[in-house]
Parts: C-alpha cells; sequence; structure tokens
C-alpha cells in the first residue's frame, strides 16, 4: 500500500477530481485521534473549517461508527450527508432506521440481563439505536473483557451479526447497511460517480475491498498491510493535510 503523499497519490487526486467526487471520511482515527475517552472528542476547528469549504466545492460526507445524534454536535459544521453506526443509521431513511431500532430489542434485552457480568471484565455496553457497541478501550484486562464479550456473542439471538474496531464489538441487525453499502447509496443520491474514502479500522476495510477501481481509498494509520486501501496515511494529522491538497486542487482546476 503506497503512501498518499507520493507522485501516484498526486496523480490519484488530480484523476479523481476530474470526475464528479464525492468526498466521503470516518470520523475517530480519521479525522481527529483516537483518545482513551471518546466521549472528549471535538474536531478541531481548523479541520471543520477545512471540510466546510469543501463541502461548498463537492459533497462532503462523514460515516461514522458513532450515532448522528452523538456526532453532530462534535463536528462544528454540517457535512452534506451523515451517516450513523457504521452505515446502518440514515437520516433520509427514518422509517427504516426505526425499523433497524426495534430488530435490536432481542440482543439489547440480553445485553442488559448480561450488564453486571460485563461490567466486572471492563465492558461497558453503549446503545446507539440501530446499533450496539461494547466499549473496552479502558478495561485493564483487554483480553479477559474480550473472553466475556465472545462469551455473549454465543449466546445472542438470531438476526444479528456482529464486527470488531478498536477495541469494541458493534451488533446490529443482520441485514444493516455496512459502510460499503452506505457509500455506493452516498455516491448515488449525490449524482457523483467517484469517491473519495478514508477510514482507519476494519469496519472500513468493506467499503476499501469493494471500491470500483476509480475511487481513491486511503487506509489512515500505520502501515497495515492486509488491508485493500489503495494509498495510506500516517495519522489523522495527514487527513488534515489532504484536506487542504484537496482544496488547492479543487481551486486551481477550477471545476467547481
Ligand atoms: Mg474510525
Amino acid at each position: 500500500m503506497q503512501h498518499l503523499f507520493s507522485a501516484e497519490g498526486e496523480a490519484a487526486i488530480t484523476e479523481l477530481l476530474r470526475k464528479p467526487a464525492l468526498l466521503a471520511f470516518d470520523f475517530d482515527g480519521t479525522l481527529t485521534p483516537i483518545v482513551a475517552r471518546a466521549d472528549d472528542v471535538q474536531l478541531d476547528p481548523a479541520v471543520a473549517g477545512r471540510l466546510c469549504q469543501l463541502a461548498a466545492l463537492r459533497p462532503v460526507a462523514i460515516v461514522t461508527g458513532r450515532s448522528v445524534s452523538d456526532l453532530r454536535p462534535r463536528l462544528g459544521f454540517e457535512p452534506t450527508y451523515l451517516m450513523g453506526s457504521h452505515g446502518a443509521e440514515d437520516e433520509s431513511t427514518p422509517a427504516a432506521t426505526a425499523a433497524r431500532v426495534r430488530q435490536l430489542d432481542p440482543g439489547r434485552q440480553r445485553l442488559a440481563e448480561q450488564a453486571a457480568a460485563l461490567n466486572a471484565a471492563g465492558v461497558t455496553v453503549e446503545d446507539k439505536g440501530v446499533s450496539l457497541a461494547l466499549h473496552f478501550r479502558l478495561a485493564a484486562d483487554p483480553a479477559r473483557a474480550q473472553a466475556a464479550i465472545d462469551t455473549q456473542l454465543l449466546g445472542l439471538p438470531t438476526g444479528l451479526r456482529h464486527f470488531g474496531g478498536k477495541r469494541v464489538c458493534n451488533l446490529v441487525p443482520a441485514d444493516a447497511p455496512d459502510k460499503a453499502d452506505a457509500l455506493r447509496a452516498l455516491v448515488a443520491r449525490s449524482g457523483s460517480r467517484v469517491a473519495l474514502y478514508a477510514g482507519d479500522d476494519v469496519n472500513d476495510e468493506p467499503v476499501f475491498e469493494q471500491a470500483p477501481p476509480d475511487w481513491l481509498t486511503i487506509r489512515i494509520g500505520q502501515a497495515d498491510t492486509a488491508s485493500k486501501a489503495r494509498f495510506r496515511l500516517d495519522s489523522p494529522q495527514q487527513t488534515a493535510l489532504l484536506l487542504d491538497r484537496l482544496h488547492t486542487h479543487l481551486l486551481q482546476t477550477g471545476r467547481t
């Protein structure tokens, strides 16, 4: 996987912006550093300002694992599109979103019954409406926390699926869209022909794996050789530099 800040990366950015492009980003670990307490995160105002400028030139989407209501006040700007719970929460389809909330009820009930055992292992359950997150970022013994989660997954009701992340296990209805589904929907909805997507985690990989070859996909973080992204950047700080480059490119090409 090649670094985006290279001759090949520059050429890929130029090629992408020749076409109507959706500019889409994950949030935690991509636009902002991962911190111990997810509740403390606020987007850097300089990054928010740049995204706001980009949103005036191209549709900008944030596709986050957080709920929409959790994320929106942390942004400091209004993106063109905002999707929560890894693509499962879509404000434009409230009926489908409400159905997914109900589909999670059996899992919600099961985890409520097991809350004491999970808490004892350092796992906290976050109910995001259309997804449930079992966090263990603050667990004293991550292996014990993971074992407690694995035990719960064995007893989960059918009709749910789970996937990992950084010190988290996520539960959603089995047929809920993932981030790849969300990106395809947003490209169509925005009338775009291609997309840029940057993300830092295993749950961003479906986008990288399924992206057409003319999309620009970027994995944020130290090189993960298993990633299917076309390019990499080292950190959210480099994502901020990418936003500057995109803005410069768009102004220079005049294709606004
Ligand atoms: Mg992330």
